[in-house]
C-alpha cells in the first residue's frame, strides 16, 4: 500500500459518497482504498418477464433497470433483475456492475460499524486504526 494511500484512509470523506472507483471489475471483492470498506463487485442483468430475452441492464438512482423500456423482442414492459453469480464474456454485454459495501458488522470481532453514524467519525477512526 501506498503512503498516499494510507493518508486517504484517515481523511474524513463526510458527506461523499465513494464510488470505489479502484475496485477494478474483474475482482470478485476487495477492500477499497478511498475509503476502507470491504467491496464486493456483483453483476446484474435484466430479463424480458414475458418472452425471456436478456434485456442491457444499466444501473438508476441504485436501482438495476433495462436500458430500454420495452423488450425489443416482444415489446413487453415487464422486466425482472437476475443477478450473476460470476460474469462471463457473453453476458458483460448485457450486465450491470454494482459495487456493494459488505456489511462488517455480521464479522466478529469489528468494532466499526457503529462509530460510521456519529459525528466524530474521523477522531474516532484515527483512534480505532
Ligand atoms: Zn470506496
Ligand atoms: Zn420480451
Amino acid at each position: 500500500m501506498f503512503v498516499t494511500d494510507l493518508i486517504k484512509l484517515f481523511l474524513p470523506n463526510l458527506g461523499v459518497k465513494c464510488q470505489h472507483e479502484k475496485i477494478s471489475p474483474d475482482m470478485e471483492q476487495g477492500y477499497c482504498p478511498d475509503c476502507g470498506k470491504l467491496i464486493k463487485n456483483e453483476w446484474y442483468i435484466t430479463r424480458c418477464s414475458c418472452c425471456g430475452v436478456k434485456m442491457k441492464a444499466m444501473v438508476k438512482g441504485g436501482e438495476i433497470v433495462p436500458q430500454h423500456h420495452f423488450c425489443g423482442n416482444c415489446g413487453s414492459e415487464k422486466f425482472k433483475v437476475e443477478k450473476l453469480d460470476q460474469i462471463n464474456f457473453i453476458d458483460i454485454n448485457f450486465a450491470a456492475l454494482v459495487k456493494s459495501e459488505v456489511d462488517e458488522c455480521s464479522r466478529p470481532f469489528t468494532t466499526t460499524c457503529w462509530q460510521e453514524r456519529t459525528i466524530e467519525q474521523p477522531k474516532l477512526l484515527v483512534q480505532y486504526l
